[in-house]
């Protein structure tokens, strides 16, 4: 490594919709702002899923990855812990590592970039450096999880009980049924930690977002200038994005990409719920039966049902030995085959969605696959399961109108067919290419923080 380059380092916290962003921000500060990198993954599981980022992005010899297996936090947290609550612990007991890793290496960082669960990295003493949180979802959610101490005091029980909106200064109100999983329930252990993650980020010397300024233009400006809001925010903010993995190699293809080829354009819908994303028995069955009755094309991921947990497979991504004809229902198979493509665990998301044949993507609003179906000026059918997603599906629905619920099923038909969307999409699509490329707002923001690594690189008297 030549010491006249500086030197970031990333942490991404586990969960692919936190990997793949934190990978995608690292390739650009090499290739745009000539850092050298290292990325550290804490990693959950050792799934296929998980490990097929990391392998590629340590091929590309653009980056250098370093992957963290996550400490065991068995003893530490329930069994039946909340999602929040685990990769915050996890977090907090691999910490050291990462430490330990950046004290020993032989040329020192200049600029430190933690993914938002990661935030207690941020207050080690010994890191004098530049440092950002990057929180790879909207400002909105940002305005939420910054805000939530605040209506900690001000709210008096449960959130999702409330008759009105939650009111956040100069931002969008929030639903109370569109909360956060950590504010479902003021006493598990989850919601206080996302308290302190909303006070921790911020000890930082600006917060990165993977949103930008002409997708939530009020939300960033209240964050910014809204007195109420700001004085939470307390540091600048910095939209870079719409960061996501770009499209793969064509020796990716494989025969799902094949039956795409064959498919007329924007005949398909392609029906994911993320890394982590599961259903019930229940809503197995329905979502089958609405695939079949709609005699829509389809592509679909399917996992294996778990009960009253939409989060089943985070901690699991891509693992499990069942045939999907052991849980859909008696000859879902037989019937759709000349129709649909069913794909158990993990398919190549991003291959898929930018394929011509692809009209319409039925999703879990999982951040990472709405900008992904952004960038591809598709359109979606919105089922939100955890985590923020019911704030994205609000979203997207009620303020960009790119995405519609599945109030009936056969809307999966309506999205494909309604232009006014797909031309949305398109819209979307053009504002986040424009922040990205040279001059692009992205693009500057990221600029801006490179500037104060590259100063503070320089002030340690490198060459
Ligand atoms: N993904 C994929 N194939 C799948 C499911 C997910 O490639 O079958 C990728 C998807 O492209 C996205 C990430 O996994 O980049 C999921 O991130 P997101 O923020 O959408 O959701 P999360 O998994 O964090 O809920």
């Amino acid at each position: 490594m030549e010491s006249s380059k500086p030197h970031a380092v990333l942490l991404a916290s586990p969960g692919l919709g936190h990997l793949i962003p934190v990978l995608e921000l690292a390739k650009r500060l090499v290739t745009h702002h000539g850092f050298h990198v290292t990325v550290f993954a804490i990693t959950a599981s050792a799934s296929p899923a998980e490990s097929q980022p990391l392998r590629s992005a340590a091929s590309s010899k653009l980056l250098h990855v370093v992957e963290l297996p996550s400490a065991d936090i068995s003893s530490l947290v329930d069994a039946d812990a909340a999602v929040v609550t685990r990769i915050v612990v996890m977090m907090r007991e691999t910490i050291p590592r990462f430490r330990a890793a950046i004290s020993a290496m032989k040329v020192p960082p200049s600029l430190m970039i933690v993914d938002l669960f990661g935030f207690e990295a941020l207050e080690i003493p010994e890191f004098d450096m530049p440092k950002y949180t990057y929180v790879p979802s909207t400002a909105w959610f940002l305005a939420l999880t910054l805000y939530v101490p605040t209506l900690d005091v001000e709210v008096k029980g449960e959130y999702v009980d409330r008759a009105e909106p939650l009111q956040l200064p100069g931002c969008k109100p929030v639903r109370p049924e569109d909360v956060v999983d950590p504010m479902l329930e003021r006493r598990n252990q989850q919601y206080l930690e996302y308290m302190r993650m909303g006070v921790g980020i911020t000890k930082a010397d600006g917060i990165l977002s993977n949103t930008w300024e002409d997708l939530e233009p009020t939300t960033l400006k209240a964050l910014r200038d809204h007195k109420a809001m700001a004085q939470f925010a307390k540091v600048p903010i910095y939209p870079v994005g719409p960061l996501t993995r770009p499209v793969g190699k064509e020796e990716a293809r494989g025969e799902l990409l094949d039956w795409l080829d064959l498919q007329p354009a924007d005949s398909v819908i392609y029906v994911s719920f993320g890394s982590g994303g599961t259903h019930s028995s229940e809503q197995l069955a329905e979502l089958a039966w609405g695939l079949e009755l709609s005699q829509q094309r389809f592509i679909w991921v399917v996992r294996p049902p778990i009960e009253n947990d939409p989060s089943g497979s985070f901690f699991t991504t891509g693992k499990g030995g069942e045939h999907p004809s052991d849980y859909l229902p008696e000859g879902f198979l037989t019937r759709t085959k000349n129709v649909g493509v069913v794909v158990p665990l993990w398919a190549p998301q991003v291959e898929i969605l930018s394929h011509p044949s692809v009209g319409g993507f039925l999703s879990h609003c999982g951040w990472g696959s709405t900008l992904e179906s952004i960038l591809s000026g598709v359109p979606m059918v919105a089922w939100p399961l955890y985590s923020e997603q019911r704030l994205n599906a609000t979203m997207l629905t009620e303020e960009l109108g790119i995405a519609v619920r599945p109030e009936v099923l056969p809307t999966k038909r309506v999205v494909m067919e309604e232009n006014h969307l797909r031309e949305r999409a398109k819209e979307v699509m053009k504002s986040g290419e424009r922040a990205l490329r040279k001059g692009g707002s992205s693009y500057n923001s990221l600029s801006r923080v490179a500037s104060a690594a590259i100063s503070f690189h320089k002030s340690t008297g490198a060459p």
